[in-house]
Parts: C-alpha cells; structure tokens; sequence
C-alpha cells in the first residue's frame, strides 16, 4: 500500500488535466496539505490546440509534463490508473495494484470518446482526443498524399461543434501546405464537415452559426447538416444510406463520461455525469469536477478550472474552520478559430467573427497557460504554435 505522508491532510487527486491540475497546484500553496497525483498520462494534454497538432503544429503545441508543471512543487505524482474505489476504507486501488490512502479525494477523469455505437467508426476513424491520436491523422494526411501523390477523395470530418468546426478550417489550409511542398500539381481537395443537427454549433446562437458557415464555405469545406452517420468502412462512410468514398474520416461528434464512476456506483444523471451538491462533492470527503461533474457548462476547460478552484478554497476554509462557500457556475466565454487568423467569440451577449477573435483566441490560450504555468513559461508555451518554418514538418520537404 502507499501511504501519504501523515499529520497534513491527505489530498488525492485523480486525473491530470485542467481540473485536477489547477486543483493541486491550488492546495500545494498552501502548507495544510499532502498532494498526491494520480493519474495515467506523464503529460497534461491542452485540448484546445490538438486540432492543429493534427495539421501540421508541434506535439510540443498541446503538451506540457508534469514534471515541467509540478517541478517547484511538493505535489506527489504517480503514474497509474484509478480502477477501483475502497469507499469506507478511503483508498484508490490502480491497474498496477497498488492501493492508495487518502482523507480527500478530488476526481477529474475527463471524458471518452463515444461512437453511439456506430458500425466501423471505432475501427477506421481518426479522432484528436490525445496525443498520439492527433500525430497519427497527421501522419495519416501526409503519408496517404506523398505515397499515392494524389489527395484522398474526400476528407471527412464528422460533428460541427468547436472541435469538429476547427479541425476542418484548418485541415484545408494544412492539406494545401503538403501539397505545394511537395510540388503535386492538380489536386483537388475535398473536405466535409457532416453535422446531425440542422445547424452548426447547435448550442450556440444562430447568428454565430450561420458566420461560422460562411466563413467555412469561403474557406472551401463543404457543409452537410441534418445528415446521419450510419456506418463506416475502410473505404467509405454511409451518410443517410449512401456511400461516400474517404480513407480519411475523423470523429469529433460524441464522448461520453468515465465509466470509473458507473464501475464504482457513483450517482450518475440520466448522461452519466456525477451527481454533486452545491460544493461539487458527490458524497462524504469525494469531490468531482470538471466533464465528470453534472454542473452547468460542465464539457469546458474553464469550467473544470473554476471547479478546481472552487473545492481547492473550500478545503482550506475548512481546515481553518470557516464557513465553506457554494461553487457558483460562471458562463464561459467561447472562443471557436475557423482558419487562419478568424474565430469566432461569444462573450454574454457580445459576438464578434474575424480577425479581432483571432487576437482575442490567442489572448485566451495565453491566460489559459498561466492558469498553470508562471508567466514567462506560459508565453514560452503559447509561443510554439508560431514555430513554423518553409520545410514539411514530417519529411523535411522544402518548399
Ligand atoms: C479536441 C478538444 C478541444 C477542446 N477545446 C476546448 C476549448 O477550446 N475551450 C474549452 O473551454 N474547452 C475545450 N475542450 C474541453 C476541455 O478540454 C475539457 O472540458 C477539459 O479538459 C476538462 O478538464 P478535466 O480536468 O475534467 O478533464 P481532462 O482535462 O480530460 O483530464 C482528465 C485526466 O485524467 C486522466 N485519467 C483519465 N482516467 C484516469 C484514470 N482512471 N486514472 C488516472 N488518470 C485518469 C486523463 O489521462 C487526463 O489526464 C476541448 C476538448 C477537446 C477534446
């Protein structure tokens, strides 16, 4: 078994992504607190950017370790994976078996992807939910194009949320770049963004959806709402019955909650989030934040940050003995790029499209760096995404 230090209170938290992050570099500060982390990836995975990973940024774009982010800190980190919950013992059992002791648990699992169940997608579609997914469909896009010389019939890119809406702006612009460089002459590149809803953006206004469809239309994505994904092979998607060729499909439409909460008989929603109260835990000495939480806005990094902070302040008041405070949930701001140098932002009931929510994008990706690093790392950071030169970033084809 691994024993936390004693005499402090003893803070495990799982999963090292926004929430559990922030909430452990919050409790670290204070000297009340023995901060464990655990989790199964060495690295943080900044979401956000991993649409652009995938055509033609640096891994280094989405990825800072944790060692890096933890490095002046006394936060513990194990690399493992949380399987089971010992409740009224009050210890994590991991993959690994070790068996870990705590007096406060946070839990901020993140999400999986979810096919619905969808014949083929899970065997032959590409997604940007990590990493490794993100490098593979660029080596995809690159290899598939030099090898054959020629682009894929067609590129698709399935659901017109953020992700998906990113993902096709720039797919354009990056499958353009592997073309000129390596000199392949009339090629045609044909890219559709599938959505089931009747608009784009279906959870934002309509103003912002039908900007956000021009925008994609100048840009060339060819756009095909009210259509259903009903199965997939090696070398075609059905979409409504019918066959359209593509060795290049990519899933952003559906994840769904940890299954760690529905193995370990957490209260869940009708969706599978965890139930929580109005401190976010989800019973005695168990916290739950971020996607895993069934709060409003719950699905967006800014919310898993206040999460974290909202539990992180609560602990320490009542190690003080003070009052604990209610999580008050704030609506996020989105910010959604499509292209090169255009987003689109709503911010309460302000919208803006173009350039000057390009700027602010590049703002907000900076502020969220700081949400975990000093200043100077956060710019060193964000500044990663401008480090592109003339050669292919695969095979150092010059243009
Ligand atoms: C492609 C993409 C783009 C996005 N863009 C935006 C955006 O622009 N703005 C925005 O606000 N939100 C965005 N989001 C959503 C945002 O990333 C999430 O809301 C946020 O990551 C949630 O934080 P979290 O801490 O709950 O989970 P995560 O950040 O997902 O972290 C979960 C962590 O837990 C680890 N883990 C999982 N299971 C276990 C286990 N059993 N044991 C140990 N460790 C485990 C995972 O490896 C991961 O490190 C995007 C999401 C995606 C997928």
């Amino acid at each position: 078994m691994i024993m936390l230090q004693n005499k402090k209170t003893k803070v495990l938290i799982v999963g090292g992504g926004f929430g559990g992050i922030k909430a452990a570099l919050m409790l670290d500060k204070s000297t009340l607190f023995n901060v464990t982390m655990l989790t199964n990836d060495p690295s943080f995975r900044y979401y956000p950017r991993l649409y652009h990973t995938a055509t033609g940024g640096g891994s280094n774009e989405s990825e800072i370790t944790l060692d890096n982010l933890f490095a002046k800190t006394n936060i513990k980190i194990i690399i493992d994976e949380a399987v089971k919950l010992k409740r009224y013992q009050k210890i994590i059992e991991t993959k690994n078996s070790h068996e870990i002791k705590y007096d406060k648990l946070i839990l901020a699992l993140g999400v999986t992807t979810n096919y619905f169940g969808i014949k083929g997608l899970s065997q032959h579609s590409y997604g940007i939910k990590s990493i490794e997914e993100a490098t593979e469909l660029k080596k995809h896009l690159h290899e598939s194009l030099v090898k054959n010389q020629k682009t894929d019939k067609n590129y698709i890119v399935i659901g017109a949320g953020p992700t998906g809406i990113e993902l096709s702006g720039e797919l354009k612009y990056y499958l353009d770049d592997i073309v000129k460089k390596h000199k392949l002459i009339n090629q045609k590149i044909n890219i559709k963004l599938i959505e089931a809803a009747p608009r784009l953006l279906p959870s934002l206004p309509h103003e912002t959806s039908e900007a956000v469809a021009k925008r994609l239309l100048n840009i060339g994505v060819k756009l095909l709402v009210n259509h259903k994904v009903e199965g997939e092979s090696a070398d075609e998607l059905i979409v409504d019955g019918n066959p359209i060729k593509s060795h290049t499909v990519i899933w952003t439409a559906g994840v769904t909650n940890s299954s760690f909460f529905k193995l370990n008989d957490f209260k869940l929603t009708d969706h599978g989030k965890v139930i929580v109260d109005d401190y976010l835990m989800a019973e005695d000495n168990i916290y739950v934040i971020g996607d895993n939480a069934a709060t409003e806005y719950s699905g967006m990094a800014q919310t898993a940050l206040s999460n974290a902070l909202s539990v992180a302040r609560n602990l320490i008041r009542e190690d003080n003995n003070k009052p604990l405070e209610k999580f008050k949930s704030k609506r996020p701001i989105y910010v959604i790029t499509v292209g090169r140098r255009w987003a689109a932002v709503v911010w309460g009931e302000v919208k803006i499209n173009g350039w000057l929510g390009w700027i602010l994008r590049e703002m907000a990706d900076l502020v969220a760096f700081h949400d975990l690093e000093p200043w100077w790392k956060a710019a060193q950071q964000w500044s990663y995404e401008f480090n592109n030169d003339n050669k292919c970033d695969i095979c150092d084809h010059e243009s």
